[in-house]
């Protein structure tokens, strides 16, 4: 008995094109250089917030003006850093999914997410109208 080629297959949208060796090569190579980039950006920010923290706690008896302004930068760099986790979570998430072959399937309804919409946001892993319902919450 010969076997099918052992290949990752994806589902499309009614309408759309079937994914190509080539496109699904892609979005994988897209979700691992995201990935790569949210891990720097976080090892930068958290690099760069300890430092705000550091800068806080020695500076007892400063300025008022400046503490606000540290604390400011330090809000502003703690929702840097919990974004690129979210991001960094979602896209280590459509990795695994791809690596197991369950990836372009809406993990809500299990419907396929299609094909136009991966390529656009290679790290969703819910069909739009999911998506939409989510964010109504
Ligand atoms: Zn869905």
């Amino acid at each position: 008995m010969t076997q099918p080629d052992q290949q990752v297959v994806v589902p499309v949208l009614d309408g759309e094109d079937p994914w190509t060796d080539e496109e699904l090569a892609e979005v994988r190579e897209d979700l691992v250089f995201d990935i790569k980039r949210m891990q720097r950006a976080i090892a930068t920010a958290e690099r760069d917030l300890a430092k705000l923290f550091d800068e806080g706690t020695e500076g007892a008896g400063r300025d008022p003006a400046d503490v606000g302004s540290t604390n400011f930068e330090r809000d502003q760099e703690m929702s840097l850093v919990q974004n690129a986790r979210d991001l960094l979570d979602q896209a280590q998430t459509a990795l695994r999914l791809f690596d197991t072959g369950h990836y372009g399937t809406c993990e809500a309804c299990g419907e396929p997410i299609g094909k136009d919409r991966l390529m656009v946001f290679p790290r969703a892993t819910m069909c739009v109208s999911c998506k939409q319902r989510e964010e109504r919450r």
